[in-house]
């Protein structure tokens, strides 16, 4: 069982193997896909656990702000529904490519824009899960790298938000997120 803690500049940053759904924060962020009317992996678990609501507020944010879908590396928020956690982040990771598409700086953008819109809404706890690493194919530890590296700067340069939690469904993962932690 893994549960690394640290603080970088006034932010607690936690690592923790488990069920982002299960996450006791004021947001979670769901690794969505651009429809944003739900999928596999995260974002059908944080669609069955919040139920409709979380569905119909997505479906609002498609009609009205993003017609077309929400593009890779941006993120919008809703309330929790049904989750403990009282908002939902949603962002939509890139597809890896090979690793010439500019995934590296749209990954970026999903964990700097999520944590924006986290404190632009007061919001002081945060979860992310492993972003575009499942269904979306990059790999483990170019993308953890990124995650950590780039919530690092954010939050170091923002002092905000008060505590940040990486969750990793698997001990591989968490292992990968675990390693790369303590040589930064
Ligand atoms: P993407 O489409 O962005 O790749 P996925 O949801 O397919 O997103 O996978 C992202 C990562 O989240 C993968 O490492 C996957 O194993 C993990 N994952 C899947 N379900 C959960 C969950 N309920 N909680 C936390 N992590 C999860």
């Amino acid at each position: 069982m893994l549960n690394v803690r640290l603080i970088w500049g006034r932010t607690a940053v936690h690592l923790v193997k488990g069920d982002i759904t299960d996450q006791d924060v004021d947001a979670l962020v769901n690794a969505a896909n651009s429809t944003l009317l739900g999928g596999g992996g995260v974002d059908g678990a944080v669609h069955r656990r919040g139920g409709p609501k979380l569905l119909e507020e997505c479906k609002l944010i498609r009609q009205r702000d993003w017609p077309l879908g929400l593009p890779s590396g941006e993120a919008v928020i809703t309330s929790g529904g049904n989750l403990k956690a009282k908002r939902v982040i949603h962002t939509v990771g890139p597809i890896w490519r090979g690793g010439n598409s500019g995934e590296a700086s749209v990954l970026a953008s999903c964990y700097r824009n999520s944590l924006k819109v986290a404190i632009k809404e007061g919001l002081r706890s945060v979860a992310f899960p492993s972003i575009s690493t499942g269904a979306f194919g990059y790999p483990i530890k170019d993308a953890a790298r990124i995650a950590l590296q780039t919530v690092k700067e954010f939050v170091e340069r923002e002092g905000r938000p008060e505590s940040v939690v990486f969750v990793l469904f698997s001990e591989e993962d968490a292992g990968v997120y675990r390693d790369i932690i303590s040589s930064m």
